[in-house]
């Protein structure tokens, strides 16, 4: 028997649908991860509470559920750890990570939703892995639960048989101890050396305000104790083992760490950036191979982001300096917009890792902040020349919908790649523009679908993109905050529906506007906003010709101007109501 043999390390991988209105459609992780505590008594009785992995002090992100806090449980002789994803795909390199680190994964399928495109993308990944992936079916105890037809996806999409599908409940906590034997049976035990030298992967990495950067990881190879130096292969940076242990899922400090554990390093490193997620931990001066798969993921979406108050934009950069502490795919630097004052351009993984890391924002300080619209970073390699993120769609949906979503997608760009036809269900694969997904494609393929179809995506490469600048005026001054980049064939139509909804929303002044459209220093759209007018001659009944006709044309001079001098004045609502549009 060698000294792995009693360690199983899993995740729990499920549809996760984070951010708004989600209350009810997420698969049940949190709630399995509370009876797996339970059975092994990890978490006494008395300290007990539901979603206890969520609220742990560990747990990164407040308020919003992106991650359970790692834990180790022990049971029937066997050390387990669980560890958890991030689950949505801003976050997919971080999801690999993770997996990288587990030997097996319990695939959970709510039985009341069904597969969904992420327990699709989940799958594939844990497969490419070499995880052992147990498929369970959750929430059996509910009447809507549609456990044959689940079943049946299970079998369709991935081929797992009948009789290897568990049927629980997480809630009631039905056939959960069934589940932890078939852990402890199918997963396998952690790989690797122990007479190797030390080296552990990365999967995690928290900065504590007293003890520095601490490291979440699996070790893969050798032995490593307190007070030994340690490297990082990617990074270069040096440290000293200060104290290491296992999430329970506090931290609890040990002597070692051995092979195949997963475990914590407390570093004192400063900086998180200098601790990315797959670098390679070893002992200092040793040789030894890197693990692979080590990548550092660039921001993909960049938005001005504002303080409503302009008092607050102190408070702001206080709030993202403390984010980007534990948070090292944020970019900072400073920006400023004629309209919005003084603000950040902050860089992020995708849309959802920017609406949690601006609702933590707001609740966490208690201020407002307006976002810009959102802005994809295009290459640009030769002069004129822009290149943009692809990237590769995986659409799940009943096949009924198969009509709308290829039109949707061609409408949008997309490139059929692949359709697989399931009973009711099918997937189809598409190559398209990452500026499609920032432009609201799940919310079209969702109305489209009545809810049913899901998507998940993973970027692919940048290709050539025929794009034209859209400039917003008014009376001839750039609104920096409206103006953007548009698809060639787009920006017309684009520029159009902008200058109408201007039109709309901004009041009257003293003075007229003028409302453009620019492409490419063509003016191809433009309304006009008279001015209020003061009906200079209401007081005057009738009779003096010459008088009215003096003070009209006083009036017009006067205006004429104004319009010269005059500021544009653009009231704040109706500008975050036309930022809100995008
Ligand atoms: P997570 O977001 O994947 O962690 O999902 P949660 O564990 O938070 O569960 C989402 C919702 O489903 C919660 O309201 C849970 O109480 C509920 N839930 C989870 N498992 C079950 C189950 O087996 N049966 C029932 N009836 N509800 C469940
Ligand atoms: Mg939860």
């Amino acid at each position: 028997m060698n000294s792995t043999s009693k360690i199983r390390n899993f995740a729990i991988i499920a549809h996760v649908d984070h951010g708004k209105s989600t209350a009810h459609v997420d698969h049940g992780k949190s709630t399995l991860a509370d009876r797996l505590l339970e059975i092994t008594g990890t978490i006494p009785k008395s300290k007990m509470h539901e979603q206890f992995l969520d609220q742990n002090p560990i747990g990164r992100e407040h308020g919003i559920t992106i991650k359970l806090a790692p834990v180790r449980m022990f049971y029937n002789g066997y050390m387990l750890n669980l560890i958890d994803t991030p689950g949505h795909a801003d976050f997919s390199y971080e999801v690999s990570r993770t997996l990288a680190a587990c030997e097996g994964a319990i695939l959970l399928v709510d039985a009341t939703q069904g597969i969904q495109a992420q327990t699709v993308a989940h799958y594939i990944t844990a497969k490419k892995e070499g995880l052992k992936i147990i498929p369970v079916i959750n929430k059996i105890d509910l009447e809507a639960a549609r456990v044959n037809e689940t079943r049946n996806q299970l079998f369709e999409v991935f081929g797992f048989k009948k009789e290897e599908i568990l049927e629980i409940s997480a809630k009631t906590g039905k056939n959960v101890s069934n589940l932890l034997n078939e852990v402890l049976e199918k997963i396998p035990s952690p790989y690797g050396n122990e007479k190797n030298s030390f080296k552990a992967l990365i999967f995690d990495a928290v900065f504590d305000e007293h003890r520095g950067v601490i490291l979440y990881i699996k070790v893969f190879d050798g032995i490593l104790d307190k007070n030994q130096k340690i490297k990082l292969y990617q990074n270069g940076t040096e440290s000293i083992v200060n104290d290491l242990g296992y999430f329970s899922p506090s931290l609890v400090s040990q002597k070692s760490l051995s092979l195949g554990e997963i475990g914590y390093i407390v570093t004192g490193i400063k900086d998180i950036r200098q601790a990315r997620v797959g670098d390679t931990v070893f002992i200092k001066d040793k040789e030894i191979t890197p693990l692979p798969g080590y990548f550092s993921p660039k921001p993909m979406i960049f938005f001005g982001m504002y303080p409503k108050n302009s008092a607050d934009l102190i408070k702001l950069r206080q709030s993202l300096s403390k984010i980007s502490l534990n948070d090292s795919s944020i970019t900072i630097s400073d920006e400023s917009s004629a309209f919005l004052g003084n603000g950040f351009r902050v860089g992020f993984l995708g849309l959802l890792h920017a609406e949690i890391t601006k609702e933590r924002i707001e609740k966490e300080n208690n201020l407002e902040i307006i976002l810009t619209m959102p802005q994809i970073l295009y290459k640009k390699e030769d002069p004129g020349i822009f290149y943009e993120p692809y990237v590769r769609l995986l659409i799940y949906s009943p096949q009924k919908y198969l009509g709308s979503i290829m039109n949707l997608c061609q409408k949008r760009k997309g490139k059929l790649i692949d359709i697989k036809y399931l009973e009711d269900n099918m997937i189809a694969k598409y190559e398209i523009p990452y500026s499609v997904l920032i432009k609201g494609l799940s919310a079209e393929l969702k109305s489209i679908s009545s809810g049913f179809a899901s998507l998940d995506y993973e970027l692919i490469d940048y290709r050539i993109a025929n794009l034209s600048d859209i400039n917003i005026l008014i009376n001839g001054v750039l609104i920096d905050v409206l103006s953007e980049k548009a698809y060639k064939d787009e920006a017309a139509s684009i520029a159009r529906k902008k200058i109408t909804k201007l039109k709309e929303s901004l009041p009257r002044q003293q003075f007229r506007q003028i409302v453009q459209g620019e492409i490419g220093g063509v003016v191809i759209a433009r309304e006009e906003i008279p001015p209020f007018r003061k009906d200079v001659l209401a007081k005057m009944s009738g009779g003096d010709r010459t008088r009215k006709d003096k003070l009209l044309d006083k009036q017009k001079k006067g205006k004429s101007k104004l319009l010269q001098t005059s500021k544009i004045e653009i009231p704040q609502n109706a500008l975050y109501a036309l930022l809100k549009e995008n």
